[in-house]
């Protein structure tokens, strides 16, 4: 049987919130091996959310967390190329849910899965080769101004030597949050390990992997990293002016 993978997704209001759960939840539905930690970005849950686990049917596999991000954040850093973080204070909340709540003696998988990119079900099957102790890496698509940022391997594919990331390839971990996924196990030995606001733009994979791992103990997956199964995809910002002349009105067109 497959270890469990559990997928953490921050997500907040907004007009396409809706569209893009509704794609997510129907991957799930296709692999029961997943939980879902699920954290609004909210001062409550919602019932959007919450109903569309229960018409997907996943009451049972997923956890519905909420945390609101703090609208001003204290700095201590004077980094000028800092700027707003996006799912901090969500991504740390499902961690200590998950550090509270999972056994570790059976063996388990964390993936921070956004949710707004494009999974391939494979993607998940690759995660679950994803050894005890290890983080597993593999390629991005229509990320960093590339098509791909991919691990670079050794000729026998077993190590990762490098990265194709173009932008900022400086950074410790040059990698997307949707580039790895993590054996649970580490989390538990790692306490220190959390999402923070005071990094600069780019550097929260490396923030949190850091903790965890090298790179040369990276596991690559997804065919020696050749595969491509998950792209950072992003959704235009929904353009509502007819709406908003009918609300002027008192009248709505999703009323
Ligand atoms: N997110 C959130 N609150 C916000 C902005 C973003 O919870 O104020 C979530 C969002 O739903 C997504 C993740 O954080 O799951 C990353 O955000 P986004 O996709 O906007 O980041 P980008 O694609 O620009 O890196
Ligand atoms: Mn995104």
């Amino acid at each position: 049987t497959l270890p469990t993978t559990y997928a953490v997704t921050p997500t907040y209001p907004r007009p396409a919130q809706k569209a893009e759960l509704t794609r997510l939840s129907h991957l799930f539905m296709l692999l029961p091996h997943l939980h879902w930690i699920i954290v609004e970005d909210t001062n409550a849950t919602t019932p959007l959310v919450r109903n569309l686990l229960d018409r997907a049917g996943l009451e049972k596999r997923s956890t519905l967390l909420n945390i609101k991000t703090p609208s001003e954040f204290k700095l201590k850093g004077k980094d000028p190329n800092w700027i707003k973080p996006r799912g901090v204070e969500q991504r740390n909340l499902a961690l200590a849910w998950l550090r509270n709540h999972v056994d570790v003696d059976r063996h388990s998988i964390v993936f921070f899965m956004d949710d707004d990119n494009s999974y391939s079900t494979e993607l998940f099957a690759e995660m679950s080769k994803i050894e005890r102790g290890r983080v597993g890496v593999w390629p991005v698509g229509l990320v960093g101004g590339l098509m791909v940022e991919r691990p670079l391997l050794t000729e026998d594919g077993t190590k990762v030597t490098g990265f194709n990331a173009a932008w900022r390839p400086e950074r410790p971990f040059p990698i997307d949050m949707a580039a790895f996924a993590i054996s649970m196990d580490l989390f538990i030995r790692n306490p220190q390990a959390t999402f923070s606001y005071e990094v600069q733009r780019g550097y929260q994979e490396s923030e949190i992997l850091r903790h965890l791992t090298t790179r040369d103990q990276l596991q690559p997956l997804a065919n020696r990293c050749t595969d491509v199964l998950v792209w950072h995809t992003r959704t235009e910002k929904t353009k509502l002016a007819a709406e908003e002349a009918l609300l002027k009105k008192g009248q709505r067109s999703d009323g």
